[in-house]
């Protein structure tokens, strides 16, 4: 009997940042020595006081299944971290934590949309939101950002795009690949628009020299996404979580006792840790990123890269390299091979987005000079 796979599973289009960190990886194993400015992932440890919550809830016994919208203390102390940051009140009711963001995503995804329904993207943006949508039989409907306006979504665009069938817009601020924030004025308007506004707020806290917003300040009629991943440097602890209007709480509850049962139990431990005794730590890594994140920009700018719009946010600066290629996918691997340098094509991030490359500033100084000199040095003999 011939097994056949699914079309699903066969037509979902790969990571493609996976690939160049794939391929890196057999470079190296071939000896040679790789920066990789491709990854979108903290180089930072987790913080210890979250690591030595996470031991002591092991050795409490804390090893089992959770209730499934997660730990209690944890949901509350999500709660009181919104209040105090940005005056919004949520109830624990409201929350739902996750096996990371990621999850929350797919929750909650199957919760809105169904075969046909559309949701509102912005172009470019983060890889997986079109490939969740489509995977579901719906359709991700593109408005396209503007360089100048550093890709930010444009809520009159948005209006034109609002069909019959829409069911959600979908924000990130600050985003992948743009690590550029959404104005607290867009903000208010695309939450007046009356459609459901999804808000990934997994970037939060790494904000530099500016302050982002929550969408609950604006509307009620949203859904937040967040996770520990990147603020907390916890993205193997799989850890994320949504919060959602009470309506929909139920709905996603079972979807989650139905595909994960519940998030990690030590992991939870660990979050709630992170809300409540990581801030310095926090303090500290973003202190950090932002010295990198001023060094590749300059560095960015003098090597004939186009920013128009200087990031503050995120750990990513997405620049316009037209002018070294058409194609983003082979400048990408075309600085990997020769330069042994790893960056991401923009072509992964939408259409809007080829021509670009993204540079992640998750990665040390040294690395990030190193990385940079390389490039530097293999478009002077190009
Ligand atoms: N949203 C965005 C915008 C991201 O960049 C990422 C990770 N790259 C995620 C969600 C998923 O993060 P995680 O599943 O690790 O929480």
């Amino acid at each position: 009997m011939q097994t056949m796979i699914t079309r699903k599973a066969l037509t979902i289009p790969p990571f493609i940042v996976m690939e160049v960190m794939e391929r890196a990886g057999e470079l190296e194993k071939e000896g040679r020595h790789i920066i990789h400015l491709e990854i979108g992932e903290p180089d930072f440890g987790t913080p210890s006081c979250i690591c030595d919550a996470a031991r002591e809830a092991m050795i409490r016994g804390q090893t089992h299944y959770t209730h499934s919208l997660g730990i209690l203390p944890l949901r509350e102390a999500i709660c009181t971290h919104y209040q105090e940051k940005y005056g919004v009140h949520i109830s624990p009711e409201q929350v739902i934590v996750t096996s990371g963001t990621s999850p929350a995503l797919l929750l909650l995804f199957c919760a809105l949309l169904d075969p046909g329904d559309e949701i509102i993207l912005s172009d470019p943006h983060y890889p997986c939101y079109p490939n969740y949508a489509t995977f579901l039989d719906a359709r991700p409907v593109f408005v396209k950002g503007e360089e100048k306006e550093g890709f930010q979504l444009n809520p009159e665009e948005i209006k034109k795009k609002i069909g019959r069938r829409a069911r959600a817009v979908l924000i990130n601020s600050p985003g992948n690949p743009t690590g550029n924030l959404l104005s607290p004025e867009r903000m208010e308007a695309i939450a007046r628009l009356g459609l459901p506004v999804i808000s990934d707020e997994i970037y939060h806290g790494l904000v530099y020299g500016q302050e982002e917003h929550t969408i609950l300040e604006y509307t009620d009629n949203a859904f937040v996404l967040n996770g520990f991943s990147k603020l907390y440097a916890m993205t193997g602890w799989r850890l994320g979580y949504v919060i959602a209007p009470r309506s929909f709480v139920r709905p996603l509850q079972k979807l989650q006792q139905n595909f994960f049962i519940s998030a990690g139990s030590i992991s939870q431990w660990g979050g709630l840790a992170a809300l409540t005794c990581a801030e310095r730590d926090v303090m500290r890594m973003r202190e950090i990123y932002d010295e990198r994140r001023r060094y590749m920009i300059k560095r960015i700018r003098a090597l004939g890269f186009g920013l128009p719009v200087e990031p503050v946010g995120a750990f990513y600066v997405f620049a316009n390299a037209k002018e070294f290629g058409e194609s983003s996918y082979g400048l990408a691997f075309e600085i990997l091979e020769k330069a042994g340098v790893g960056v991401s094509p923009g072509i992964d991030f939408g259409k809007k987005a080829e021509g670009f490359l993204r540079f992640s500033y998750a990665s040390s100084l040294d690395n990030i000079k190193t990385g940079l000199d390389r490039i530097e040095d293999f478009f002077s003999h190009r």
